[in-house]
C-alpha cells in the first residue's frame, strides 16, 4: 500500500540509506530540504549511508560534493557499486585473487583496496563498469577470460546516461555486449539488484525491519530497497519515474524528505556506541 502526503504513520526509523542524484541534490545543484533532513537525523544520532550506482567515483568524491552543498560525512557513509562489487568478491569468492577490470580508476582501486590483484594475466573475475575508454581489445581480454570461466560482475545495469548536450552509453550497455559475446548473464550488484543495499545495511547495523530506502526511482531505488526487504520512501524531486505493472510500489511516496518523521528507534547505548 502507498501512503502520501501528510497524515502518515511512519514506522520507527533507526537508519536510512538514500540515494543521491534526484534526492539530494540534481546534478550540480543541491536539493535543500533533503540536506537540511540529512543534517537534522545527523544530529539526532540516526545514521545514514549514501548509495550510488555511479562506479566511476570513490566516496571521497561523494563527500567532497556534499561537503559543498553543506553537509558533512565520512566516506564510510557512501557505498558505490564499485565499493560493493570489491566487498561482494571477498564475501562470495574469498579464494578469488586476479580480477580484470574495464571500468574508471576508482573501480581499479575500490579492488586494490580489498587486496585484489588487477590484472589482464589469466583473470579469475572480470568487473565491468563504466569506462569512457572503453576499447575493443579491452572487451576481448573480458571476453577470453569469462570464457575460460572467469566469474562476470557487473557494476551496473544502466544502459543510457543523461549527459549536458544529450545522451551516452551507460555501463549496463557494454556489459550487455560481453554478456551477449559469451552468453554468460552477469551478477549485478547495484541498483536494482539487492547486494549495494545489503552492504549499506551492513555498514549502518541497524535492523531491516527498522531502515528505509528513500530514492527518486521505482525501476531502480525502489526495486533494490524492496529487493532488499526494506521500507521504501519513493521522493519525487528527481527526474520523472518510470512506473510500471512489473515494479514493486513504493511504500510511502513524499514530495520531500521533510515530510519523513524519523522517531529514533536505536537504543541509547547504541548511540553512545556511534559517537
Ligand atoms: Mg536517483
Amino acid at each position: 500500500m502507498v501512503s502520501t502526503g501528510s497524515k502518515v504513520n511512519w514506522p520507527p526509523i533507526e537508519g536510512v540509506i538514500s540515494d543521491l542524484d534526484g534526492v539530494v541534490y540534481r546534478g550540480t545543484t543541491a536539493v535543500a530540504d533533503a540536506i537540511e533532513a540529512f543534517t537534522r537525523w545527523q544530529e539526532a544520532d540516526v545514521p545514514f549511508c549514501f548509495v550510488t550506482n555511479n562506479s566511476t567515483h570513490t566516496p571521497e568524491d561523494v563527500v567532497r560534493k556534499l561537503r559543498g552543498f553543506g553537509l558533512s560525512i565520512a566516506p564510510s557513509e557512501v557505498v558505490t557499486s564499485a565499493i560493493t562489487a570489491a566487498e561482494l568478491i571477498r564475501a562470495n569468492y574469498p579464494h578469488l585473487t586476479r580480477i580484470y577490470v574495464i571500468g574508471a580508476p576508482s573501480l581499479v582501486m575500490a579492488m586494490r583496496d580489498v587486496g585484489l590483484e588487477v590484472t589482464d594475466r589469466t583473470p579469475e573475475a572480470v568487473v565491468m563498469g563504466l569506462d569512457r575508454d572503453i576499447t575493443h581489445e579491452k572487451m576481448r581480454i573480458a571476453v577470453e577470460a569469462i570464457l575460460n570461466g572467469a566469474v562476470f560482475i557487473g557494476t551496473n545495469p544502466d544502459l543510457l546516461l543523461p549527459t549536458a548536450s544529450g545522451f551516452e552509453p551507460g555501463a549496463g550497455a557494454t556489459i550487455a555486449a560481453v554478456a551477449a559475446a559469451t552468453q554468460v548473464q552477469p551478477s549485478i550488484v547495484g541498483k536494482p539488484q539487492a547486494p549495494m543495499i545489503e552492504t549499506a545495511l551492513s555498514r549502518l547495523g541497524t535492523n531491516r525491519g527498522s531502515t528505509i530506502m528513500i530514492g527518486d526511482q521505482v525501476s531502480t531505488d525502489i526495486q533494490a530497497g524492496k529487493r532488499a526487504g526494506l521500507a521504501t520512501v519513493l521522493v519525487t524531486t528527481g527526474v520523472p519515474t518510470r512506473q510500471g505493472p512489473s515494479l514493486m510500489a513504493p511504500d510511502f511516496i513524499v514530495s520531500s524528505l521533510r515530510e519523513i518523521e524519523v522517531s529514533a528507534a536505536r537504543a541509547p547505548q547504541a548511540r553512545q556506541r556511534r559517537a
